[in-house]
């Protein structure tokens, strides 16, 4: 099949890629020049696991290439899914629909024959409609179906998500576009991947819902790890004992310093924004959203806590920007409250990531000295500080650490050491609900 992506990003650019790897003629568009002249040359503009080989492979082997041209990608086009950003729109919360509606348009004037227009993007109920209504008044002749299919990959582990998902979910409202969607999809109906085909306002819910209740349920252990903080109980050993009962599972049970990233925390909000105006409140979403804000900050005081009561004129150390590793994106990142909350508080801050420093340098304040490695991070800080678990942490020479630092403080905001074993080496530990 003959596929055109909008939008050359995380999601479009992986998706582009799986697609030509199972076969299909796949063009990706998108409107930033930059990045396609990039990827015209061999070179991919995000970190992501893997997708170096891939898109290189099979832009050799012809079934994958990149255009700023709209007209070049669709006209030819059996499916065109839609894959471009859907952030927070200012000032009310909703998802900010304004790229997917100008690629409608766009798309609706370069179509030719037959095409299925497929929002990839995670849109709100009823978007399909809105879409499918901008093309039928600029193409009002066109032969065309609408279809809605959210992505469920993950960055960092991006390639496989798409490659063997859980489930892949379909909103259609014809069998046409059923069967085109089928067609693209084939080499995971062998696999025997579930596909679940819906109608499309069910398929755009079952994308929020499912962030929803993810964003939830971190919510809740984070909660619990309070309680554990306050009474002596450990978190790690609830979130195991609670997360063996199947009816739970322990995926998404570890405490840590709120969620971030691209989607947990602008999807928990437009959804709440979706039901308010549909006067169906999601009341408990809106209680994550707002727990979930306030321990971003929240752990500026953890910090501070752990230095003797005040970070002012002290240097601290700060391993991990990105929201969570394996990936160079750094939007809603907890980092992003934690390194100005201590930089306010008249703390120093040293910082190493080692894939988000680029884009960490257009969101976080100047000062930041940002390191080539942990150890330079830690020299002369009065705290170090896992904000992001990178296996790289995973390991460190606790010994070092520990003469290298001003005062041997570790702040572990994703448990990922033994508190034993930090304590050995002479630093103190503290860390989430343990
Ligand atoms: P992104 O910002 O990385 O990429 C979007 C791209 O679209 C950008 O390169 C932008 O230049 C391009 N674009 C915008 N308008 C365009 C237009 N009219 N024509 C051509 N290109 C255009 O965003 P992303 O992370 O890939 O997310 C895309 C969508 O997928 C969002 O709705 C997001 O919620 C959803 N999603 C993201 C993830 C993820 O992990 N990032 C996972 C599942 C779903």
């Amino acid at each position: 099949m003959r596929v055109a992506m909008i939008g050359s990003g995380y999601v479009g650019l992986v998706s582009g890629a799986c697609f030509a790897d199972f076969g299909h003629t796949v063009i990706c568009v998108d409107k930033n020049a930059e990045k396609i002249d990039a990827l015209n040359k061999g070179e991919i503009p995000i970190y992501e696991p893997g997708l170096d080989v891939l898109v290189n492979g099979n832009r050799f082997a012809g079934r994958l290439s990149f255009t700023t041209d709209f007209t070049e990608a669709v006209k030819d086009a059996d499916a065109v899914f839609i894959a471009v950003g859907t952030p927070t729109r200012r000032g009310d919360g909703h998802a900010d629909l304004s790229y997917v509606y100008a690629a409608a348009e766009e798309i609706a004037h370069a179509m030719t024959g037959y095409t299925v227009i497929v929002t990839k993007s995670t849109v709100p109920v009823g978007t399909a409609d809105e879409v499918e209504a901008i093309i039928r008044k600029a193409a009002p002749e066109g032969d065309f179906s609408v279809a809605s299919n959210p992505e469920f990959l993950r960055e960092g582990a991006a390639i496989d998500d798409f490659k063997r998902p859980d489930r892949v979910v379909v909103g259609v409202e014809d069998d046409r576009a059923k069967e085109v969607l089928r067609a693209l999809y084939r080499p995971l109906f062998l696999n025997e991947t579930p596909i679940v085909f819906t109608n499309r306002r069910t398929s755009e819910l079952i994308k929020y819902a499912a962030n929803a209740f993810l964003a939830t349920k971190i919510t809740f252990i984070n909660e619990m790890a309070d309680i554990c903080e306050k009474t002596g109980a450990n978190v790690q050993d609830v979130a195991r004992g609670i997360g063996l009962d199947r009816r739970i599972g322990s995926k998404f049970l570890h405490a840590g310093p709120g969620y971030g990233g691209s989607c947990f925390p602008k999807d928990t909000l437009a959804l709440v924004r979706t039901a308010q105006q549909f006067q169906a409140p999601t009341r408990i979403v809106e209680a994550v959203v707002e727990v979930n804000a306030e321990r971003k900050k929240n752990m500026v005081d953890k910090i501070e806590n752990a230095c003797g009561g005040s970070v002012k004129g002290k240097t601290i150390g700060i391993l991990g920007l990105t929201f969570k590793p394996e990936t160079d994106d750094m939007r809603d990142a907890p980092s992003l409250d934690i390194v100005p909350g201590l930089i306010e508080r008249g703390a120093t801050v040293k910082a190493h990531d080692p894939q988000g420093v680029k884009e960490a340098k257009h969101l976080l304040p100047d000062s930041v000295v940002y390191c080539d490695n942990p150890y330079d991070t830690a020299k002369d800080a009065s705290a170090i500080v896992i904000v992001t678990e990178w296996n790289e942490y995973r390991a460190l020479d606790l010994d070092r650490l520990a003469r290298d630092t001003k005062d041997p403080i570790m702040v572990d905001l994703r448990n990922i050491y033994d508190v034993r074993e930090v304590e050995k080496a002479g630093l103190s530990y503290v860390g989430v609900g343990r």
